[in-house]
């Protein structure tokens, strides 16, 4: 309870009402010395002022003007100050003089009917449902409607025969008591709209219209007793009409100029740090590129390289051999029994088995060696600037290597080729590294092979030799 009371909108609701019995109170003390008739002309300049305020921040504001309830308050203030500034003028003994006789009920008309606009503004928009939206189009009728409504009062007013000495001339009293309905009506539509929305704006409309519906009725109830209520009336509209328009000054001005200001802020911060935050991307940008890069060029279980980057590579290590006349090797391993240990442990244990070969090899070979899967469980390595013989140590030491580490236990065979001697190009050298490791596998497993050089024939008896033999 107490937290509700301290909320900051129901704290400033009754601070408004003290305000508004202390205006009453001074006011009613004061009048007796006639203090405050200066008071009179001032609030009605003010309040003129407040009301056009309030109809064009309204009407300008687009963030407002979006929503038929601030449309319908926008024009229905419009009118308020048109008549407004005919009861002004009527304050002037010159323009009275012109409109007699009944000037001073003349000037009464204008006043209520000013509350009746205001009242009716808002009473029309505490109705409108917070969602409802109204088109241009919509707008101007309803400018053009208060505007002719406004123009046929006035026209009435000012053409009113007043007999000099009546008592409140019965149009009169129908707009005053129209004003009061509508003023009652607005603060309690407004007071439920702040009950089911909690927003505190509603907590200020219902404070604006019972401020209207207090002023009226004050002067209301105290028509006979001269000035006194006449300026109370004045003060407590002026009271709203100062609420109103810094309502809607704050929601309609400086709210969306700090939320633009906030923006061009954060802009700024932008175009300060856009060096920075674009090296920021790029960098961010290189990573991927690079992850890209050794997804497209690896094969994803063993980190080796892919078929077609292998191919590519040692294509590159030939093109280079070639040029500087140095030789290069081929290895081709090939795991044995691999379909077993896939039947017999599982698929799972049979890739850590590729990813040992791989492990195992690139402990036993040189930072420049290249080694790419080439099938299933079959992988190539090139040994660049090697002969067949330096290329047959190492494939004893990955013999060695795979049959004392790998875990579970297995095998390797190993073919191999040498680049000039086992063929002049790519194609050549593979085919014949294919062979040899034919052969290991035929001889039995758990071996390197290849074909001696002083019997460069025996090569192409291998299944498949004729296609070789072709090649040549
Ligand atoms: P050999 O000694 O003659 O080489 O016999 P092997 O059982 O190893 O026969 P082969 O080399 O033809 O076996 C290849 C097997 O490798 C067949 C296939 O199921 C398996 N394989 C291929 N790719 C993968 C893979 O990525 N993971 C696993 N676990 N197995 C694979
Ligand atoms: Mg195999």
């Amino acid at each position: 309870m107490t937290e509700k009371l301290l909320k900051p909108e129901i704290l400033g609701f009754i601070i408004f009402w003290i305000f508004l019995a202390l205006i009453g109170i001074f006011v009613h003390f004061a009048a007796e010395q006639a203090v405050v008739l200066p008071f009179h002309a001032i609030a009605e300049v003010l309040t003129v002022s407040l009301a056009l305020g309030i109809f064009l921040v309204l009407w300008y504001s687009k963030s407002w003007n979006e929503r038929l309830e601030y449309y319908l308050i926008a024009v229905s203030f419009l009118g308020v100050t048109i008549l407004g500034l005919f009861h002004a003028a009527l304050s002037y003994p010159e323009v009275a003089a012109c409109l007699s006789p009944g000037a001073s009920r003349k000037a009464s008309l204008f006043l209520w009917g000013e509350s009746c606009l205001a009242a009716g503004g808002l009473f029309v928009g505490s109705l409108a449902s917070v969602s409802e939206r109204g088109g241009k189009g919509l707008r101007y009728t309803l400018l053009f409607l208060v505007l002719g409504a406004t123009a046929t009062l006035a026209g009435i007013i000012l053409r009113y025969p007043f007999v000099p000495g009546d008592g409140p001339a019965p149009a009169g009293t129908n707009l005053e008591t129209a004003a009061l309905v509508l003023a009652g009506g607005a603060a309690a539509f407004y007071m439920l709209k702040y009950i089911r929305l909690r927003h505190p704006a509603y907590l200020v409309m219902t404070q604006v219209s019972g401020a209207i519906l207090v002023g009226g009725a004050v002067f209301s109830l105290g028509w006979h007793a001269g000035e006194t209520f006449l300026i109370i009336n004045h003060l407590y509209k002026l009271a709203a009409f100062c609420l109103l328009f810094h309502a809607v000054f704050v929601v309609a001005v400086k709210e969306p100029f700090e939320r633009l200001s906030q923006v061009q802020e954060n802009l700024r911060w932008v175009n300060e740090n856009l060096e920075n935050l674009v090296a920021l991307r790029t960098a961010d940008l290189r990573v991927v590129n690079e992850q890209l890069r050794k997804a497209a060029t690896t094969d994803f279980l063993t980190g080796a390289l892919n078929r077609r980057q292998f191919l590519q590579k040692i294509q590159e290590i030939w093109l280079q051999a070639k040029i500087s006349r140095q030789p290069f090797a081929v290895l081709m391993l090939d795991i044995d029994g691999f379909k077993k240990i896939n039947d017999t442990l599982g698929h799972q244990v049979g890739d850590q088995c590729l990813q040992q070969v791989v492990a195992l090899a690139r402990m036993n070979l040189r930072q420049n060696d290249v080694i790419g899967r080439y099938g299933g469980d079959e992988f190539a390595v090139v040994l660049p600037q090697a002969d067949i013989h330096e290329a047959a140590k190492v494939a004893r030491r990955l013999l060695d290597a795979v049959e004392s580490y790998a875990n579970p236990r297995f095998t390797i065979s190993v073919g191999i080729a040498a680049f000039p001697w086992d063929g002049g190009d790519v194609e050549r050298i593979l085919s014949v590294v294919d062979h040899a490791l034919y052969e290991a596998k035929h001889l039995g497993r758990n071996q390197y092979f290849f074909f001696e050089q002083e019997d460069p024939e025996a090569r192409f008896t291998a299944p498949g030799g004729e296609a070789l033999e072709q090649l040549r």
